[in-house]
């Protein structure tokens, strides 16, 4: 039996991500049509060829684009760092800490409060045109505060992320080895079923290389793919860490030597770039420019949280990562997009191409250029998620 089909014409320009299809690194496709069945992507081309379907959407000349891909969110949390921040705004410097105050207010919540709150962030970020986000746990730091953190996370995305290792919880303050002796032990027990990546902080205040090597190996032991939160406020050995163990992404890389610039562009790990926290916390940015032109594989990720970087915009990562990091605006698109998709291991999203699960993003404009050509600005003018228009 077939499914419903629909018939979306009228696309001015589409973002396809396909090189099989249009233009430049983007496959861009004018006066372009795309038909959608059940959840796939079932044809893509000129609208003029378009076949007959069930249904028609007239797009109206505006553009359409692969779904975001958010790779890099922390959205089990509970609790309020407006103070802390509005503090840090008036002069002070971030420094990795300010999580334990998280970890109090998300231990104390109820599994429904954070469940809503986790339901919150991801329909917050849908409306934007993220399609598919990344989750970590992190803010629990106790056996079983982060089984339940994968656990609601699990509801709500498929991309779960063991992050036990986020920073030492301030009960083993005195005794980190025993912290890691918990995190690669008991705790990966209880998480492992609940999550499909691990992920370490490798980072001065939280967990040095020799740690982060035993984080991940333990994770991979169970089956878990290593990602890393690597270099993002001092040089360090994350990096080539993760390229060194095959991880699918090492993330922020915001203090790179060259060595690890080479690194990177000669692995299939992706350089994950997460300007909110650059900007929220008025860091000096990575540069994709650097990285890019070494050949590295570039992702665009919000890191969505409450301490660093509370924004679940794609579209302002776009404009920062144009005006800040050295990034076309076709190359930030297609980090959003499918950059993100890389770094997730994911080939069924970040294209519109036939086969391609049938997540979209039309904007209220003409071109993918004015998610950087005008910051700030709401363009959603309609979702699809997995077919289903959800905006
Ligand atoms: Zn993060």
């Amino acid at each position: 039996m077939s499914t419903r089909t629909t018939l979306i014409t009228g696309i001015g320009s589409l973002v396809t991500n396909d090189l099989g299809h249009g233009t430049g690194p983007l496959g861009l496709l004018a006066d372009a049509a795309v038909v959608v069945d059940g959840d796939t992507v079932a044809w893509v081309g000129p609208a003029a060829q378009a076949p007959a379907a069930d249904e028609r959407f007239d797009a109206g000349g505006r553009a359409l684009l692969p779904g975001f891909v958010d790779s890099h969110a922390h959205l089990v949390f509970a609790g309020d760092r407006t103070a802390e921040f509005n503090a840090r705004m008036s002069g002070q410097s971030y420094s990795a800490g300010g999580i334990r105050t998280t970890v109090a207010a998300t231990r104390a919540a109820s599994d429904a409060e954070l469940d809503a709150n986790v339901a919150g962030f991801v329909r917050e970020a849908l409306r934007q045109g993220t399609t598919t986000i990344e989750c970590k746990s992190g803010y629990g730091l106790t056996v079983e505060d982060e089984a339940r953190a994968l656990r609601i996370a699990a509801k709500h995305t498929p991309e779960t992320t063991y992050l036990g290792a986020h920073i030492v919880a301030p009960e083993y303050a005195e005794d980190p080895a025993g912290y890691v002796d918990l995190v690669t032990g008991e705790m990966l027990d209880a998480c492992a079923p609940h999550a499909r990546w691990v992920d370490v902080f490798c980072e001065k205040g939280a967990f040095d290389g020799d740690q982060a090597r035993a984080v991940l190996a333990a994770g991979i032991e169970r089956g878990l793919t290593p990602r890393v939160h690597a270099n993002q406020l001092t040089y360090g050995p994350g990096v080539q860490l993760a390229v060194e163990l095959g991880a699918a992404s090492a993330d922020h890389c915001t203090h790179l030597t060259d060595e690890d610039v080479a690194a990177l562009a000669g692995s299939a790990t992706v350089a994950t770039l997460l300007p909110g926290a650059e900007f929220s916390t008025c860091a000096e940015y990575p540069s994709g420019r650097r990285l890019l032109d070494a050949g590295a594989v570039v992702a665009l990720s919000t890191d969505c949280n409450p301490g660093s970087s509370f924004t679940s915009s794609m579209a302002f990562c776009i404009a920062v990562a144009v005006r800040e990091m050295g990034m076309t605006p076709d190359e930030a698109v297609w980090s959003a997009t499918a950059g993100g998709a890389h770094a997730l291991r994911r080939s069924d999203v970040g294209s519109v191409a036939v086969g391609s699960r049938a997540d979209l993003l039309l904007l209220d404009a003409p071109s993918h250029v004015h998610l950087a050509y005008r910051p700030g600005v709401p363009l959603t003018a309609a979702v699809w998620r997995a077919g289903v228009r959800e905006v």
